[in-house]
C-alpha cells in the first residue's frame, strides 16, 4: 500500500534538512552571524534576522529527551486513521538543547510517555526517496 499521509514539501529554505533526512542524517541550520541554531529552518535567522546561514551535520546518531507531547486519538490529517493514537512530541536534543524537534514517537504506548525520557531519532522510509525523522525510546 502506498503512503497516505502528507509528505513534507521541500522548499528553498528547508531542502538541505529534508535531503539529509532522506539519507538518514540530521542537519541543523545555523546562523553565521549570531551562532544560533535556527529550527525549523527558514530564510533568515529567527533571532537576529541574518541571512548568513549554514548547515551543520548532527550525524545519524541523534538522541534527545521528551520535552512535551500530545496524544491524538483522532486523525486530523488523512492517512493517520490506522495508527491511532498518534504521539506528537517536542524533543530537546541532547547535544544541542536549544533545538527542539517536533515529530512522532513510534512504537510507544501513550501511558509509557514521561517528560524527560530518553529518545533516539530514527528515520522512517515513507517512499522510495523520502524518509521522515521520528523518535523511538532510547
Ligand atoms: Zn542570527
Amino acid at each position: 500500500m502506498s503512503y497516505q499521509k502528507p509528505i513534507p514539501v521541500k522548499t528553498q529554505d528547508n531542502q538541505p534538512y529534508w535531503d539529509a533526512a532522506d539519507r538518514h542524517e540530521l542537519v541543523l541550520q545555523k546562523c553565521e552571524t549570531c551562532q544560533s541554531y535556527n529550527h525549523p529552518p527558514g530564510p533568515a535567522c529567527s533571532k537576529c534576522g541574518s541571512t548568513e546561514l549554514s548547515w551543520e551535520s548532527q550525524g545519524s546518531d541523534v538522541t534527545g529527551e521528551l520535552y512535551s507531547f500530545i496524544v491524538s486519538n483522532r486523525p486530523f490529517l488523512p492517512g493517520f486513521q490506522d495508527d491511532l493514537p498518534t504521539i506528537i512530541a517536542v524533543v530537546e536534543l541532547d547535544k544541542v538543547p536549544e533545538v527542539k524537534i517536533l515529530a512522532n514517537v513510534l512504537e510507544c504506548a501513550p501511558d509509557e510517555l514521561k517528560i524527560g525520557m530518553p529518545l533516539k531519532m530514527v528515520w522512517q522510509d515513507i517512499t522510495e526517496e523520502r524518509a521522515l525523522p521520528q523518535w523511538v525510546q532510547a
